[in-house]
């Protein structure tokens, strides 16, 4: 990827009538913080934001690749919109994201009602495409760009916000198809991001989340690579030393670059919550090579040990895939020892299924759809036990709560650890309470506030 580029277009829009535009974001955290960056990069061009497509003059759906049936669904999405547009003439509707770079052109003729198909790394030229749009042009463009930088995203809540360290992934893991959506990795300077958050700080924002594919891959050097003069450890304390930042976080973590600093950042640093999201796909260290994940179980739990050592509570997430080519009933049974013995916090969990372009993609698609069924429900029944039970372990337990939403004599936020918690007091969003849990109730904390 080529070096950053700060993008200040001309507005579109005029004073009495300015154009609308509804922004769909499918898929993981980082495409919903895209969105935002689309949003903020929109509203520059003089767009006002519209709550529903039927009131939009653009439709911009930001698509994920990542999920079973990606082109399937996003085109019956499309169709449904195509009703919008008869109803609304001059409405627009376009594509980006993960999506739009994997099938560019095909899409456009496939679908008719599509007047744009924008790639990840060509959205800085949206603001001629959209005039090309205008004009009653057809546009496809999935070329190479540089990162955008968009001023200011439009960001969903007051209190926490997603920001971007690391854009795309340079580890081309055979089942997935990011590195060849996104591109390669790359770091934003640091001086920038740390811009970034001291405006969200300024704003009042009290929480950072720090968003990568390899997050933690953060600053490393080489081609195209980008601007990150800092490792991510450093990055972490800087982040956190920004005034008015409460809570710092980060997604995702790839255990390869699980280094002692940033264990030691998390350790040291108060303002780094100790939640920690680190995927480990398989609990078989041949359908872990088979994958291309770069490190063995033994490695994994190590890096587990050597975290849980240091930072006292730390809760994890981690990411399954079930039924990948080859995985044998043991190789499974292995998955399912791995996940009683770390104890996670909570897991995403999906079966496997093939991706184009990946290299995973020669291996065809062996294991049964009902085997991969049963290997799924098995895996999230014995998580479901173990969540449950942690849950319970935290009666009692005493917790800080940053306040995310309010209502009349409730209040609900997340615990350090990430986890919800509603709480019986009154408390504005921001606010930071200490609180003692005194259940659990459908799954989610309940707790009630005490003196710090
Ligand atoms: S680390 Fe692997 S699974 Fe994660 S985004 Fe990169 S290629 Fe995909």
């Amino acid at each position: 990827m080529t070096p950053a580029v700060q993008t200040r277009p001309e507005p579109l829009g005029t004073a009495e009538a300015p154009p609308r535009i509804f922004v769909h974001a499918f898929g993981c955290q980082m495409n919903a913080h895209e969105g935002e960056r689309l949003l903020g990069l929109a509203r520059d061009l003089g767009y006002q934001e519209a709550l529903a497509p039927e009131e939009a003059d653009l439709i911009l759906l930001h698509t994920c690749a990542v999920r079973d049936h990606a082109v399937q669904r996003i085109l019956g999405e499309v169709g449904r919109l195509a009703a919008v547009k008869r109803s609304r003439p001059g409405t627009k509707i376009g594509l980006t994201g993960c999506v739009a770079q994997a099938e560019g052109a095909a899409l456009l003729e496939r679908a008719r009602p599509l007047d744009f198909v924008v790639g990840t790394r060509a959205v800085g030229r949206l603001p001629q495409i959209l005039r090309r749009v205008a004009a009653g042009e057809r546009v496809v463009d999935v070329g190479e760009g540089a990162y955008l930088e968009v001023a200011a995203p439009v960001r969903g809540g007051p209190v926490c916000a997603y920001v971007t360290a690391v854009e795309g992934c340079d580890k081309f893991c055979t089942f997935c198809i990011v590195p060849y959506t996104r591109g390669r990795e790359y770091s934003r300077p640091a001086a920038r991001i740390l811009e970034e958050v001291a405006g969200l700080a300024r704003q009042g924002y009290r929480e950072v989340t720090l968003l990568g594919q390899t997050v933690n891959a953060y600053g490393r050097k080489g081609a195209g690579r980008g601007e990150g003069e800092v490792s991510f450890a450093e990055l972490l304390r800087r982040v956190a030393a920004v005034e008015g930042i409460a809570r710092v976080r980060f997604l995702t973590s790839h255990p390869s670059h699980l280094g002692d600093d940033v264990i030691a950042a998390m350790a040291e640093v108060p303002e780094v919550c100790e939640h920690l999201a680190m995927p480990l796909q398989s609990g078989s260290d041949r359908v872990l090579a088979a994958m291309r994940r770069g490190y063995t179980v033994a490695e994994y739990r190590d890096r587990v040990e050597r975290l849980r050592r240091a930072v006292s509570g730390v809760a994890l997430r981690s990411d399954f895939i079930v039924g990948f080519p080859g995985e044998e009933a043991a190789d499974f049974e292995r998955t399912l020892e791995v996940v009683r013995e770390l104890r996670f916090a909570a897991i995403y969990a999906f079966k496997y299924s093939p991706r184009p372009h990946t290299k995973a993609l020669a291996l065809g698609d062996p294991v049964p759809e009902a085997v991969k069924a049963e290997r799924l429900e098995r895996l999230l029944a014995l998580q479901r036990s173990i969540a449950a039970e942690e849950a319970q372990a935290l009666v009692g337990s005493r917790q800080e709560v940053l306040v995310e939403e309010a209502g009349e004599g409730w209040c609900e936020g997340r615990s350090r650890t990430n986890r919800r918690i509603r709480v019986a007091a009154e408390a504005a969003p921001g606010s930071l309470l200490s609180v003692r849990v005194t259940g659990v109730e459908r799954g989610r904390l309940v707790a009630a506030e005490t003196t710090p």
